[in-house]
């Protein structure tokens, strides 16, 4: 579905995910309806014959779908967006939309684990080869496109490791090969990085995390340029995609609270990130709001602001002595998916074919929540205590 109006588009961002999507409200009501829906009805026989109606099966959309797909394009400055039941079926559905048997693909080193993991496996099997490159490649990813090349997917920061791409200069040479460039672009939830503006042709985001913002639900996004748009749509509806509705309404009420949302994360995951950098357990920060951090240079030209996950490399520790800080943690949670109010903590080894990236000494990635700072610097510090004493 198309964004809601041309107006929109200049207003700022945050008066934008207000706005967006509110079309679709009916009786005056502020949000739109939670429709569960498969069959929709036709009133005469003709009507169903021309399909002459806005909507017509559960499974191709109704308001309530409709509403998320509007305020997910207008978010992302995109044509059109679609919405898919993970972050994951995002991926899937937007490679095999645009690839075809023979087809080369390129793919950041420091791309989500189990994207990879597609990759290798089912895009392997339908004849689709994959070869990784350094995340920090830039331009030089000219060297690595083939006439066969169809596709070149970015991930910024990286998965984990969080390496800055220099995503303009990779999807300039890409566009000058005939190639498209596919962003995840998860971490920014789509509202600090514009994907369009740098010259993505596809924007993926797991609304999992940020979109819907309170762990309580999954979903993924696909946003395009128009003129990528037929092949995602029509990819899109041949697999079958679509999205329940109970979980479109939570990413809905979700959005409408992102900018504020991210901007605490931000201010906190700053001032843990900042105090993370003075202790002596601590190696390297991996951050790239944060001054002098790797990548900060970049993500300073291109973001317009930093989400509340990142990474830290830590002093060789024994995985005795992490256990101790890791299990007496009383308020970062361990387990996976981020994005939500909580904070949480998971170690992590960097897997690399491509470029190399320091090994031999545990990595812990943070995802900082809306608690007070203070009060997770206080949990840090006893954790880093009872490391020390182990
Ligand atoms: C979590 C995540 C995904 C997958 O999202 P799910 O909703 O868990 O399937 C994809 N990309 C990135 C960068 C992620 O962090």
């Amino acid at each position: 579905m198309a964004k809601s109006s041309p107006e929109i588009e200049n207003l700022s961002p945050a008066t934008r995910l207000v706005a967006a999507g509110r079309e679709y409200s009916e009786h005056g009501i502020v949000n739109p309806a939670v429709y569960h829906a498969s069959t929709i009805l036709f009133p005469t026989y003709q009507a169903l014959i021309d399909r002459a109606q806005e909507y017509t099966y559960g499974r191709r959309g109704t308001p309530t779908l409709r509403a998320l797909e509007s305020a997910v394009a207008t978010l992302e400055g995109g044509h059109a967006a679609k919405i898919c039941p993970s972050g994951l079926a995002t991926v899937t559905t937007a490679l095999l939309s645009l690839l075809r048997t023979g087809d080369h693909l390129l793919v950041t080193d420091a791309v989500y684990g189990p994207t990879r993991l597609f990759c290798d496996t089912m895009l392997k099997r339908l004849g689709i080869e994959t070869t990784y490159y350094d995340p920090l490649i830039g331009a030089g990813i000219a060297g690595l496109l083939r006439p066969e090349t169809r596709v070149v997917y970015c991930e910024t920061p990286g998965s984990q490791t969080m390496e800055v791409q220099d995503v303009p200069a990779i999807a300039h040479a890409a566009h000058e090969a005939g190639c498209l460039t596919v962003l995840d672009n998860t971490w920014s939830g789509g509202r600090y990085f514009n994907a369009f503006a740098h010259g993505c042709d596809v924007s993926l985001q797991a609304a999992t995390k940020y979109i819907v913002g309170h762990s309580d639900a999954m979903l993924g996004t696909i946003t395009a340029t128009e003129a990528a748009w037929p092949l995602i749509k029509d990819g899109y509806e041949t697999l079958g995609q679509h999205a329940g509705p109970d979980d479109v309404f939570l990413a809905l009420r979700g959005l409408r609270t992102l900018d504020v949302r991210l901007e605490r994360h931000m201010k906190n995951a700053l001032i843990i990130a900042k105090w993370l950098a003075e202790c002596d357990e601590v190696d390297e920060v991996l951050y790239p709001a944060l001054p002098g951090a790797r990548g900060h240079a970049i993500w300073q030209r291109d973001f317009t602001g930093a989400s509340g996950l990142f990474s830290i490399r830590l002093k060789p520790a024994s995985e005795a002595s992490l256990a101790e800080m890791l299990d007496g943690l009383a308020l970062f949670g361990m387990g996976y998916s981020w994005g939500g109010y909580e904070s949480l903590v998971v170690p992590f080894k960097p897997h690399r074919v491509a470029s190399e990236w320091p090994e031999g000494a545990p990595y812990l990635r943070f995802h900082i929540g809306l608690e007070d700072p203070e009060d997770l610097i206080a949990d840090l510090a006893a954790g880093f205590a009872r490391l020390r004493a182990a």
